[in-house]
């Protein structure tokens, strides 16, 4: 896993592409010692389409909680940011999921993630799910209930 843009594919052929400067930043959160804490954030980008490009994204801050194993997006900045960068694109960039991270090394969802998920994020269009391992990404789309893991392109 190196610090380029990344782009995955759905069953149904749509792309999911991750920029290089939020790929980079995602990298940055990933839980190296072992006494690193979870880390939370929101996913903002583009729907071109039924492709999503990932552009931009908020960081931990102020009023989360974070625990080695748990975090609870709680600070207020998550928001903001969004709303910043929906104003700032003139609404062509917007909310487009979760990103957390995991202290293993190729991260998949724990019971509470999906719970959590199919309870605040089910919307009708498809948004990202995203964890952030040591050495890999899990990234996966979650239409209404069903969530689908995506595949890296070579
Ligand atoms: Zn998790």
């Amino acid at each position: 896993m190196n610090n380029d843009e990344l782009t995955y594919k759905d069953s149904d052929g749509s792309l999911v592409v991750i920029m290089q400067a939020v790929h980079k930043l995602l990298r940055s959160y990933r839980q190296l010692e072992s006494d690193s804490t979870e880390a939370a954030g929101v996913l903002i980008g583009e729907r071109r389409g039924r492709h999503i490009v990932i552009c931009d994204m908020s960081e931990p801050g102020k009023g989360d909680i974070r625990n080695r194993f748990g975090v609870n997006r709680k600070g207020l900045h998550h928001q903001a940011k969004v709303d910043l960068v929906f104003e700032r694109s003139d609404g062509a960039q917007q909310y487009l999921g979760e990103w957390h991270t995991h202290p293993e090394n190729l991260p998949s969802p724990s019971s509470i993630d999906e719970n959590s998920w199919r309870l605040n994020l089910a919307n009708h269009k498809p948004m990202i799910l995203l964890i952030v391992g040591r050495e890999g990404l899990w990234i996966a789309k979650q239409n209404g209930n069903v969530i689908s893991p995506l595949t890296m392109m070579e």
